[in-house]
């Protein structure tokens, strides 16, 4: 399926650029075309949407533990798709908002 790469490994278990400026997030996606994990669009920096705008890869999936929903950015809607390559989610005793630590106090007023 165009967009989906069911073999791609997710690139860690948080968000990659909040992990690299030490920021936070709510929930977490995954590209489904090369695993890049980026953060929702209830998060302060949308990094999966960014991704989304700077590479064309066109299909997320949920990182949520239990969650096995898609979304296509380019037609705007949930799709269907394969079972990805292991982990399919962040660790469960991974907190969200996460990660451990960096998340603010007032977080809930900080969500888009
Ligand atoms: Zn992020
Ligand atoms: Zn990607």
């Amino acid at each position: 399926m165009k967009g989906i790469d069911p073999g791609a490994s997710p690139s860690g278990t948080g968000c990659a650029e909040c992990l690299a400026e030490n920021g936070w997030w709510f929930h977490l996606r995954r590209c489904a075309e090369c695993g890049h994990i980026g953060c929702c669009d209830s998060s302060p920096k949308r990094h999966a949407t960014a991704h989304f705008h700077h590479t064309r890869h066109p299909i997320i999936a949920s990182f949520e533990p239990g969650e096995d929903w898609f979304y296509d950015y380019t037609t705007q809607d949930f799709v269907r798709g394969p079972r990805l390559a292991d982990p399919r989610w962040h660790p469960k005793d991974q907190p969200a908002p996460g990660p451990a630590g960096r998340v603010p106090d007032d977080w809930e007023s900080q969500l888009n």
